[in-house]
Parts: structure tokens; C-alpha cells; sequence
């Protein structure tokens, strides 16, 4: 499958479920002045969707701390031009004080120094290399043994 097939099916799948939480009428919450995080019925962890359809991000608050996780940049045409960035200081903005971090992939990790320089982030927690999940991308799975050609490069922010 092509990389725009997967982010079209995953975005087909997003937009889905956030009409769905409308009509059984599960608003998005606001946190501190920021609109858009949706309940996922897991503990604390929400959907952060103020920035659909053009991204959005899964956000794990914890007491002290927030994880950002599973952050992805819709349309491939959208992505390396801050619109990651702009999500990123929308979770800074709804939790000042609080402690958020990520773990990274090999690709997204220049995004995320960047994030952390700006103070828009507090840290990455992961030292080690973790290959994204994109077998086509490049930075992450620099070898392939299948000889397969790519279609992308994965880069997703
Ligand atoms: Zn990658």
C-alpha cells in the first residue's frame, strides 16, 4: 500500500470517529483555553483534533507529566511546513507547567530537537533508535532486504 493510501484510510478513519463523538454528542473538551481534545475512554488519554483536518495527536496527561504520541501530519503535501509545529504549541499552550515529552522514531527525531530547542517540549525520553513503522522510509530502515522499490521517504511533520 502506498503511503497517501495509508494516510488517506487513516484520516478517513479519523474523520469518522470525530463525527461520530459530535452526534452521540462526546465533545471535545477544552483544556486550559485550547478546544479540541476528545475522550478516547481510556484513563486520560485524549485525541487532540484543534487542528483537523490538517493534523492531529494522541495526548497521555499524567499528574506531573504529558506524553504526545502517534502525531502525524495528514496530507504529504502539508508535512515540513509547521504544521506539526503548530499542534505541538497548542499542547504546550493548553498544559504550561506540566512536563511533556515523547518518544521518537529515527526520522521524526530532528522535529522533535527542534521542539525541545523552542521549549515547546520538554524532552525526548528515548536514547536509542526506534525504526518508524513505514518500511518505505528511508532514514528509518536505511537496508531493505526485500529489494522492493519505495514509494515515500516517511517524512511525516
Ligand atoms: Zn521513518
Amino acid at each position: 500500500m502506498s503511503e497517501e493510501k495509508r494516510i488517506e484510510i487513516i484520516k478517513r478513519k479519523m474523520e469518522k470517529i470525530v463525527k461520530g463523538k459530535n452526534k452521540f454528542n462526546v465533545r471535545a473538551i477544552t483544556i486550559n483555553g485550547m478546544n479540541g481534545f476528545i475522550p478516547t475512554g481510556k484513563r486520560n488519554w485524549f485525541r487532540y483534533v484543534g487542528r483537523m483536518p490538517m493534523s492531529s495527536c494522541t495526548v497521555i496527561v499524567e499528574k506531573e507529566n504529558v506524553e504526545i504520541h502517534n502525531v502525524i501530519v495528514y496530507d504529504i503535501n502539508e508535512r515540513k511546513k509547521g504544521n506539526g509545529t503548530k499542534m505541538i504549541t497548542d499542547i504546550r499552550m493548553a498544559f504550561p507547567s506540566k512536563h511533556i515529552w515523547v518518544d521518537t522514531c529515527i526520522h521524526a527525531r530532528p522535529f522533535w530537537e527542534k521542539m525541545v530547542e523552542r521549549e515547546f517540549i520538554d524532552s525526548i525520553e528515548n536514547d536509542y533508535p526506534i525504526p518508524c513503522s513505514n518500511s518505505n522510509c528511508v532514514i528509518c530502515h536505511p537496508i531493505r532486504k526485500t529489494g522492493k522499490r519505495r514509494s515515500s521517504n516517511g517524512e511525516y511533520y
